[in-house]
């Protein structure tokens, strides 16, 4: 017997499997058969707690380890929420770097700023945090709170149908913002006790399943997300802002750093596209060498 079964989360050699009925089995994999993930549609032997087969993914969200290894987070992922907080500071370039992974996935992007609730509308004291920067971007940029609850209703309806992941540095609410939208879940998060016992963090993606498709995704936090990209027609897909700027660029292939007639320089100079922008491109194109320049 086998069933059709998803892969809730991933511990070593272990995988817990969502089965039909809406129960966790907890199942082995066999070393040929060991690229399984959260997220993963597998079969699996019920009596024997066995994965026999791992069905296509559509798409794989991966980052590099201490080791610079690359490391599958999880698949088949229709949406991807980068989630940062208002405090220390948002975090542009990581949110950029995300962008350039989530567009190549390919997946559709959001931008989820979390604790709403210190900010000076949400009656704490910091300033609003600013998002102008992703404003000419097409995609959802939420202010939301886990606490408060402001903007769950905007983010549940942006996220309905499909497969979202929480992604960004720990320490920002991913695992709150589950828990809220969720009410129904235990999970355990951020600062249970005072004592600064039974700090939660989360060391592997989890799946929880909110239709047959459809799943809101827990992931570790990341300090930094580097886009395993190598082309600048890759890049390009994560700077859609700018890339509708380079159209008027003099030269073709312009990389709008030093070449003569860049309209994206221009536009950054008549304050049109947000010069932080130009600066995330530059250093994500940097990372790209040896890049071809003809000069048009
Ligand atoms: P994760 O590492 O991204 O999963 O973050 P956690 O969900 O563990 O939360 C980290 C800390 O932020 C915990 O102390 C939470 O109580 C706190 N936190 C989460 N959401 C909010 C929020 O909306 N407002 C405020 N003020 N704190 C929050
Ligand atoms: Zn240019």
């Amino acid at each position: 017997m086998s069933l059709r079964c998803r892969v809730v989360a991933r511990y070593g050699n272990e995988i817990d499997v969502m089965q039909p009925t809406g129960e966790i089995l907890r199942a082995n994999l066999r070393r040929k058969l060991d690229d399984v993930v959260c997220g993963d549609v597998v079969t699996v032997d019920p009596g024997r707690r066995i994965v026999q087969g791992r069905e296509r993914r559509r798409n794989q969200l991966a980052r590099r380890d201490g080791f610079n290894r690359l490391r599958t987070i999880a698949a088949n992922i229709d949406r991807v929420w980068i989630v940062v907080a208002p405090r220390p500071e948002i975090p542009r370039l990581l949110i950029d770097r995300f962008l350039v992974g989530i567009h190549n996935l390919p997946a559709e992007a959001g931008v989820v700023v979390n604790k709403a609730d210190l900010s000076r509308a949400g009656g704490g004291l910091l300033p609003a945090p600013d998002l102008s920067d992703y404003a000419q971007l097409s995609l959802p940029v939420l202010l939301v709170s886990a606490r408060s609850g402001e903007g769950l209703e905007a983010l549940r309806a942006a996220a309905a149908g499909g497969s979202n992941i929480l992604v960004g540095p720990s320490g920002v609410g991913k695992s709150s913002l589950i828990q809220a939208l969720l009410p129904g879940e235990r999970l355990r998060v951020g600062d249970v006790g005072q004592s600064g016992e039974g700090r939660h963090t989360t060391t592997t993606a989890r799946w929880y399943a909110t239709g047959d498709d459809a799943a809101w995704i827990d992931s570790p936090g990341v300090r930094d997300f580097t886009p395993e990209i190598d082309s600048v027609d890759q890049l390009v897909r994560g700077f859609p802002d700018l890339a509708e700027q380079a159209s008027d660029c003099r030269f073709r292939n312009c990389t709008h750093r030093a070449e003569p007639g860049c309209a994206v320089r221009e536009a950054v100079d008549r304050g049109l596209l947000p010069s932080a922008r130009l600066d995330a491109w530059r250093e994500l194109l940097a990372g790209l060498v040896p890049v071809a320049h003809g000069g048009g």
